[in-house]
């Protein structure tokens, strides 16, 4: 089927998840394709916000710690963030950024293989987990960072593996990890997993559980849409986490934090993971967000992010063939993410042509340009219009006017 307008109102009118657009504060005239890296507002968050804000802090003031549960968010939202990513309530907290999360988790698995001191990872992986890794290496002073091509991570595990440091979806390709054959060829050779699922949580299927994973940790301002700065969480299964503890011994993740007793005894569960105060305010958003994504089967989510996916390669093979685009996601649903990425030589350029018509990508060095496919609030003739711009934007060659890269900024 050729992928006209009409195909893609057609599809959109068949879309058993179109209503959720308009719960979204979207601004008119823009085709946002970059969800993958700052969802945008639910406005379900914006009155959570406000009512947080007017009500819980205004007029209930400290007292809301208890009346309005605050004190139980990082659980209870934990919780539900473990229901999009096959786990168990008690097994996942919101706490901290991802990359601290990356730290406690690391250490207190490092410590819990004391014969063994290697973090296996892959080169190429997020900075943020690679530049993290060293530095949990480095405060357990005969540990260290064993980093090798992506091929052959499976083969690298061997007895001096601690853990196994992985990001499930890959943040520039999109290519999807085999989540259950890596922890069981980690756990064959008796090290931990543990799973980035900041490219995952809100966008593909993820089933820690069934797949025996360890550790995780993931975003919260990607997939799960909860505002700039959001915090993120962390899943410990529930068979380890009697044995692991957290290296960032705060007061939050004390059994008892309001003994006020000098001792430190960590909390039961996987509160233990937390450390100071939670971030109230973006705890709220980030609920908001969750519970939208909990109105969706994660079947449902998984199988509109591969149709978008396979719309927009089909309209580029068609569209903007000979224009110097390479694809550089895997073309198999069965082993890609929720993104789609394409290297061009002029990639910055051209990003930045798209942003001031009002399509918004973004642009990773050295050449990649990604298009995040979003499956609550992307529709098929979103995508065919962003397309439409890019093949306007190769045709007229208006991307040559687009200023330099500027240090510094973010892209
Ligand atoms: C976005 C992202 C992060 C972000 O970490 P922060 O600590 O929240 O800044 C970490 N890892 C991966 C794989 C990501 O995609």
């Amino acid at each position: 089927m050729s992928p006209t307008l009409e195909v893609a109102r057609a599809l959109d009118a068949a879309d058993p998840l179109r209503g959720f657009k308009a719960r979204f504060a979207l601004p008119p005239g823009v085709i946002y394709l970059d969800g993958n890296s700052l969802g945008p507002m639910p406005l379900a968050a914006r009155e959570k916000l406000a009512a947080v804000a007017d009500r819980e802090w205004g007029e209930g003031l400290i007292r809301s710690w208890n009346d309005a549960d605050w004190i139980g968010a990082p659980e209870r939202v934990g919780g539900k963030i473990a229901r999009l990513i096959g786990a168990a309530p008690g097994e996942v907290v919101v706490a901290d950024s991802t990359s601290v999360n990356l730290f406690k988790l690391l250490v207190s698995a490092l410590r819990a293989r004391p014969e063994r001191r290697v973090i296996l990872t892959e080169t190429g992986n997020f900075p943020t987990d690679l530049y993290v890794a060293g530095g949990a290496a480095g405060v357990m002073s005969d540990a260290s960072v064993r980093a090798v091509d992506p091929a052959d991570v499976e083969d690298a595990i061997d007895g001096d593996t601690a853990v196994v440091m992985l990001t499930h979806v890959h943040y520039k390709s999109a290519a999807r990890r085999d989540m259950a054959r890596l922890t069981a060829a980690a756990h064959a050779a008796g090290a931990l997993t543990l799973w980035d699922l900041s490219h995952s949580a809100g966008a593909v299927k993820v089933c820690l559980n069934d797949c025996d994973a360890d550790l995780a940790v993931g975003c919260g301002y990607k997939f799960l849409n909860g505002g700039p700065g959001a915090p993120a969480f962390l899943y410990v299964a529930d068979r380890l986490q009697a044995a692991l503890a957290s290296p960032l011994t705060g007061w939050m993740g004390h059994a008892a934090p309001f003994d006020f007793v000098d001792a430190y005894r960590p909390a039961a569960g996987v509160r233990r993971f937390l450390c100071g105060t939670p971030p109230i305010l973006g705890l709220a958003t980030l609920e908001a967000g969750v519970d939208l994504a909990l109105e969706v089967a994660p079947a449902d989510l998984a199988a509109k992010s591969a149709k978008l996916w396979d719309f927009f390669n089909n309209l580029m093979e068609v569209r903007l063939a000979g224009h110097g685009f390479s694809l550089a996601t895997p073309a198999d649903p069965a082993v890609r993410g929720s993104h789609i990425s394409y290297v061009h030589p002029m990639g910055y350029a051209i990003m930045q042509a798209l942003i001031a018509r009002g399509v918004i990508g973004d642009f990773r060095e050295p050449d990649v340009m990604r298009f995040g496919l979003t499956p609550l609030y992307i529709g098929f003739e979103d995508v065919w219009g962003a397309i439409d711009v890019l093949a306007q934007t190769m045709s007229a060659q208006t991307w040559r006017e687009s200023p330099p890269r500027q240090p510094g900024r973010v892209t």
